[in-house]
């Protein structure tokens, strides 16, 4: 099974690509944590990517696919989530090509539809364990156990740079011109599916299983 999960930043992409991905033993692909990755490497592509991703600008297809081709190679058992790929026409397109070649083809795209009025408090509120990728909220999902990440028990968490209002603006305004057009794309294809990101994590997650397991 191969599924992408489509939705704007803060619509829980993050939350429910880990769920699924144990719950179906398949492979998350976060392109915004292998980006975050590669931002980091102290070469001129490391500094660009570090550029857009402060601004809140999408990194060009060339760059996200290639990364997505090389984990691609690597191959999963249980299939691949695309978490926050593909962002565009191009990506979408690359992406049934390089599934193509693999002899596999997608299974669901899963869209997490959400107001954009609430995503400011879910963006802002947001924070990472960044040993296990555990995604938490100050509210909606805060830790259990205080100061200790809930899943590995690591103290290393952490807020997003990127995950500030003036940020947000340009990712929203990324997302409603060039990833919002793909719903179109895939409804096309017949393999579209819309979960509502405003219930709570564990009915949303409950709903996701029911469309993969039918
Ligand atoms: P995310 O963690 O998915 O919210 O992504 C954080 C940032 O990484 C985005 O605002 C973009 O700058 C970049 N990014 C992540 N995925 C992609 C993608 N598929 N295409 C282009 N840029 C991306």
């Amino acid at each position: 099974m191969n599924i992408i999960f489509l939705g704007a930043p803060g619509a829980g992409k993050g939350t429910q690509s880990r769920m699924v991905s144990l719950q179906f033993d398949m492979l998350q692909l976060s392109t915004g944590d292998m980006l975050r990755d590669a931002s980091m490497s102290d070469t001129s592509i490391g500094k660009e990517i570090s550029t857009m991703i402060d601004s809140g600008e999408l990194v060009t297809d060339e760059i996200v696919v290639t990364l997505i081709e090389e984990k691609l190679k690597q191959g999963h058992k249980g299939g691949f989530i695309f978490d926050g790929f593909p962002r565009t026409l191009g990506q979408a397109i690359a992406l049934d090509q390089l599934l193509e070649n693999n002899k596999t083809a997608l299974t669901a795209v899963i869209e997490i539809k959400i107001d954009n009025e609430v995503l400011i408090d879910r963006i802002t509120g947001r924070y990472t364990c960044l040993d296990c990728g555990e995604v938490y909220h100050e509210s909606i999902r805060p830790i259990a156990l205080n100061k200790f990440c809930d899943s590995c028990g690591s103290k290393n968490l952490k807020k997003r740079a990127d995950d500030n209002e003036f940020s947000l603006r340009t990712r929203l305004n990324e997302h409603n011109d060039k990833t919002a057009p793909l719903i179109d794309y895939y409804l096309s294809k017949g393999i579209l599916y819309t979960v509502d990101g405003l219930k709570p994590i564990d009915d949303i997650n409950k709903e996701i299983n029911e469309i993969l397991l039918k």
